[in-house]
């Protein structure tokens, strides 16, 4: 079975905040894995993921505090080049960046879609200056992915992190793939699920959610399974095989795996990319004159 994995960071290791690297060796891997490693160096992610039977994989930026603000939309720009299974997701803070200039100049870059962390970033996702990047995003058929859950970093406030925060944006574009990550685990699994059933861009990614919990977390999986996007959360997940692992043992039917694993994301990327091949160039050429 083919494999897409829609959330897995990377970038430069050292560039992290002492306590982000600290927390992220502490994760078990497997024995022959360096974490700093496999984060930092193309290849070897290259190699890691492949080595677990990963088709293509989304690349995250994360341009924040807890990254030092390094791990921007240029460096996973660069970490992609002449890597045809990674796809590169920026990352735009509006706390931090001038948000039209940034996504200009992620789209210049060859950015795909965008990660957003309205919580770790303390941000509020409705705010006027990250309106321009939503509609263009849905103009020019970049998916978006938010942050929703708890999250882990330490210096924030828990703030965005519900699943239904996002309304307002599916209401106000509904041609955007908007997609919740983590399906605002651990309590607000039925928010994400009647977002996901409300709105036919809307999606939710499995990220950081037990494989073995899933079908507890979405009742009717199958009802959903046409929504729902595998992502990993690597590094923060820890051995990517052991995750593998945990899903073959939760037993979910083997055509509900196929759409998470690998059809709904294909879709989406297929799309999206198809859409952006006309669409950049063109805005490029229009914003220039
Ligand atoms: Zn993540």
């Amino acid at each position: 079975m083919k494999i897409i994995d829609f959330h897995v960071h990377a970038g430069k290791f050292e560039l992290l905040r002492d306590d982000i690297q600290e927390l992220l060796t502490r994760r078990p891997m497997e024995s022959n894995v360096n974490i700093a490693e496999v984060f930092s160096q193309p290849e070897i992610l290259e190699n890691y993921l492949t080595s677990n039977g990963i088709h293509r994989a989304v690349l995250l930026a994360e341009c924040g505090p807890g990254t030092n603000y390094t791990i921007d939309s240029q460096m996973i720009a660069e970490f992609v080049q002449n890597k045809d299974m990674f796809i590169p997701f920026g990352s735009i803070n509006p706390n931090y960046h001038d948000t039209k200039d940034e996504f200009w100049k992620s789209i210049k870059l060859g950015i795909k879609g965008f990660k957003f962390y309205p919580a770790d970033h303390s941000f509020n996702a409705l705010r006027e200056d990250m309106q321009f990047v939503y509609k263009m995003c849905e103009s020019l058929g970049l998916p978006v992915m938010f942050h929703t859950g708890l999250t882990a970093q330490k210096d924030t406030e828990q703030q965005f992190i519900n699943p239904l925060d996002f309304q307002p944006l599916a209401e106000t574009y509904p041609d955007l793939v908007l997609i919740l990550a983590h399906g605002g685990k651990p309590h607000w699994y039925e928010e994400a699920r009647t977002m996901a059933l409300s709105f036919p861009n809307v999606y939710i990614d499995t990220a950081l959610i037990d494989p073995l919990s899933l079908e507890q977390a979405f009742p009717d999986l199958e009802k959903l399974s046409q929504k729902i996007i595998f992502g990993s959360d690597w590094p923060v997940v820890g051995s990517y095989s052991n995750l593998l692992e945990q899903y073959r043992q939760a037993n979910i039917a083997e055509s509900i795996i196929c759409a998470i694993f690998y059809q709904n994301a294909e879709r989406i990327l297929n799309d999206a990319l198809k859409k952006q091949q006309d669409s950049v160039p063109q805005a490029l050429i229009a914003m220039s004159v």
